[in-house]
């Protein structure tokens, strides 16, 4: 066997084709290819991961730990290849081989091991702490199947379970090496002054390690994902006595764990392996981050100098009274001692505001399930409100464990995600914790990674800014200001739209491919991209586009500005209300696209399976960004960072991050409307604010009318009943009264677009004044403010 090639990446390419698949090239398939590359480029990885671990070890630095139950990765082969600046070698490599280099990289499953946008956060921090050269940890579940694939029958949401790990994942390393002995349920023992739980049930969970590399290749981390294994995978005495299925009974248990991700985005399920799961992770993690220090330090009290744990929401929430026990109970430390220490180490992401998606478990429940934890969260509590005897808060109590509580009470820091969100929590969720605990809250405004969100989803208008202002933009975006005086030149300005007309005629030729649909190239492309939510409001959004229709039918030459509506997201399975907004979303589609009258001015699809490659295909074709939350209830969004870096022009409510990018692109580039969250919380309290608002405005009372009447499901009039019955009457996420200024602000979209010039300039201006939503910048921000931690690269 030859040696493997260590330049000349076509030999290496061959090479892992013959040694590592097994491969004769000439009955190669694409698969096999594909395969071959990425070990090859995996191998240009992993010098710099073990040069980057080996650093870390001697420096003895801080690392950071990302515990998360979600990572929404999308594809690598090609993130890679770019972080390591190796595009052109590629591309070249595989065309040498007489392959099409786009198609093998669309080969790739895309691992969506996420929801939305709380899981796709972490994949961009992964990057970008890997950019500026953090130590770091991302520690996750394996799921064998991730989010499931959606496919659309007479208009419904179908799912379909995805299976990535069909196909032998290139990316990871098995540790067969790396497993912890996990318990569940059994009894509390209290011996000679001593407590420990003995747990009934045990599984184990086994890590798969996969290599994230910075841009410009200079740093890599881990991500460190968890699969379930079972203690005794296998019965023989049972298998001996023929019980054959039995006799796997173990491992098919073991292995549920990491089974499937929770499709639930912002509800949860009470469910006991959801529980489960969190444990699960949460306690492998928090073992593998205390053994990691044990061999280096002896002395327990310098952890929090030498770990910062970040919980990406409260999934991970138990990992705070696991490691109190572990350092209490296991090690012996003092109880007290062992609370400071974990406080020192742990830190709280808060992501939502919805009452029902802040997390909570029934005691009985918990307690069959980790009874010590609840009984050290009794002990957390009880000091907490020795601490502070003025008011009462607690994790647990009327029965239930609150992880919100829960995670801000073991937390040195709890940051928020956009201003507003951050002063949101400040007055509602954790108003009493806030006042106990002035200063703990922080917050760290989200960002997306440049390398993946725009170098590699639009290379036209990388191109682009490369040419004018050379290529530092890509490891430092706030230089996309430079752009600006390129603005007010006529010719650089005409390169700029001509980036999004051909980004825009791609994407018609994959439309026209892949569902049969001529869109018109010359209309605006109005896109609404993300999870199916009330208060994300796609039916907002649909609602305008059915008066719109109604209105260019009263008067077809009226002048209208064509337009293409877009729509992609997947609602969660149990979420019935979203899945109706889908249907009718496809039904009105149909009905509309059909009518000869409004041919070519208004024209709507709905793309199935939403997922991060769709995202990158979508994003650099869009003219306008919908961004349309009732305000107060998106946290931040971060597709709305996106589509402002791609130069789309936001239509949008002062909700979540909307208000920090219409602070920077400026008014008068960032289309305006509906209530604040004051105006919005005041409008509720008005009765049937609903009816109020449909009787003053005849479109949407129109539109609703349609609806009601099943002018889009002649087949079942009554259809949406449900839908029209909660927009005439509660409407909490007041759509209804929010409508007439949105319809106003679209008109001005139309406007503004006739002016082809003047809104490329807008367009531009999004683009070059979006630099600060880098998540490089909130990962700096978290390193200083959260974590005291620091870069090994000088970055
Ligand atoms: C960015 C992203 C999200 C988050 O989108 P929001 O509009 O912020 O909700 C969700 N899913 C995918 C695939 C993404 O890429």
């Amino acid at each position: 066997m030859d040696d493997l090639p260590r330049t000349d990446l076509r030999a290496a390419i061959m090479w892992h084709l013959t040694y590592t698949l097994g491969k004769d090239p000439d009955h190669a398939q694409l698969f096999d290819w594909r395969m071959a590359l990425s070990h090859a480029v995996r191998d240009r990885i992993v010098d710099r991961w073990m040069t980057a671990t080996r650093d870390t070890y001697r420096a003895d630095a801080k690392r950071v730990y990302y515990l998360s139950m979600e990572f929404l990765i999308g594809r690598l082969l090609e993130d890679n290849i770019v972080n390591l600046q190796m595009t052109d070698q590629a591309r070249a490599a595989i065309e040498s081989l007489g392959l099409d280099y786009r198609q093998l990289l669309l080969d790739e499953p895309d691992a969506a091991l996420g929801n939305g946008g709380l899981g796709r956060l972490a994949a961009c921090f992964m990057e970008s702490l890997a950019t500026l050269g953090c130590p770091a940890y991302g520690y996750g579940i394996r799921y064998e199947h991730g989010l499931f694939r959606q496919s659309f029958l007479d208009g419904r949401q179908q799912e379909a379970p995805e299976d990535w790990l069909q196909q032998p994942n290139a990316w990871e390393f098995e540790r067969p090496e790396a497993r912890f002995t996990l318990g569940f349920g059994g009894n509390i023992l209290t011996r000679a002054g001593t407590t420990r739980w003995e747990p009934e049930h045990f599984v184990q969970a086994e890590a798969f390690d996969t290599p994230v590399i910075g841009w410009r290749g200079r740093w890599a981390n881990t991500l460190r994902l968890w699969a379930g294994r079972a203690v005794n995978p296998f019965d023989l005495e049972r298998f001996n006595a023929g019980d054959f299925a039995a006799a796997a009974e173990n491992e098919a248990l073991a292995r549920t764990i990491s089974r499937v991700l929770y499709p639930e985005d912002s509800t949860e399920k009470g469910k006991y392996l959801r529980l489960m799961q969190e444990y699960f992770f949460s306690a492998a993690s928090i073992r593998d981050i205390l053994r990691r220090f044990e061999t280096a330090h002896q002395d327990l009290r310098l952890l929090p100098q030498k770990v910062a744990i970040q919980m990406n929401d409260t999934h991970p929430a138990i990992a705070g009274p696991e490691l109190v026990r572990l350092l209490h109970d296991e090690r012996g430390l003092p109880f007290d001692e062992a609370l400071d220490i974990a406080r020192g180490c742990l830190n709280y992401t808060n992501h939502t505001l919805l009452p029902e998606a802040l997390e909570s478990w029934g005691e009985a429940l918990f307690a069959s399930l980790l009874p010590r934890h609840l009984q050290l969260i009794d002990r957390i509590d009880d000091a907490h409100a020795k601490a502070h005897p003025a008011r009462r808060v607690s994790a647990h109590g009327d029965g239930r464990v609150r992880m919100g509580e829960l995670s801000f009470i073991m937390s040195n820091r709890v940051n928020g995600v956009a201003a507003l969100h951050t002063g949101l929590m400040k007055t509602t969720v954790f108003r009493e914790l806030n006042d106990l605990h002035p200063g703990r809250i922080v917050n760290e405004t989200n960002g997306v990674t440049p390398r993946r969100w725009v170098h590699s989803c639009n290379p036209r208008l990388s191109a682009l800014i490369t040419d004018t202002i050379g290529d530092g933009w890509i490891g430092d975006l706030e230089k996309l200001t430079e752009l600006e005086p390129h603005i007010d030149d006529a010719d650089w300005l005409a390169r700029f739209a001509q980036v999004k007309t051909d980004n825009k005629a791609g994407l018609c030729d994959w439309v026209t491919r892949e569902h049969e649909l001529m869109l018109n190239p010359e209309a605006i492309f109005d896109v609404q991209i993300k999870r199916i939510h009330e208060y994300k409001r796609q039916h907002l959004n649909i609602l305008e586009a059915i008066a719109l229709w109604q209105e260019i039918r009263d008067n077809p030459g009226a002048g209208w500005t064509p337009r293409v509506k877009i729509f992609g997201g997947k609602a969660a399975p149990g979420y019935f209300f979203a899945k109706d907004i889908i249907r009718l979303i496809n039904d009105a589609a149909r009905v509309i696209n059909a009518d000869a009258a409004t041919h070519g001015l208004l024209q709507i699809i709905y793309l199935p399976n939403y997922n991060v490659t769709m995202a990158e295909r979508l994003i650099p074709a869009a003219d306008l960004s919908e961004q349309i939350s009732t305000a107060g209830k998106e946290a931040s969004g971060t597709g709305n960072m996106k589509f402002a870096l791609n130069g789309a022009l936001t239509i949008g409510t002062l909700d979540g991050a909307n208000v920090e990018i219409r602070e920077r692109v400026g008014k008068e580039n960032f289309f305006l409307f509906g209530m604040t969250v004051d105006e919005a919380e005041a409008r509720r309290q008005v009765e049937n604010h609903a009816a109020g608002a449909i009787a003053a405005d005849p479109r949407l009372a129109r539109a609703i009318e349609a609806i009601r009447a099943g002018a889009f499901s002649p087949d079942e009039p009554d259809r949406y009943a449900g839908i029209v019955g909660n927009l005439t009457g509660p409407d909490y996420f007041l759509v209804a009264s929010d409508f007439s200024d949105y319809w106003r602000a679209q008109r001005e979209v139309d406007q503004a677009y006739a002016d082809k010039r003047n809104w490329a300039r807008m367009a531009a201006l999004n683009a070059a004044r979006s630099g600060w939503f880098s998540s490089d910048r909130t990962i700096r921000g978290y390193m200083a403010d959260i974590w005291g931690a620091r870069s090994l690269t000088g970055n």
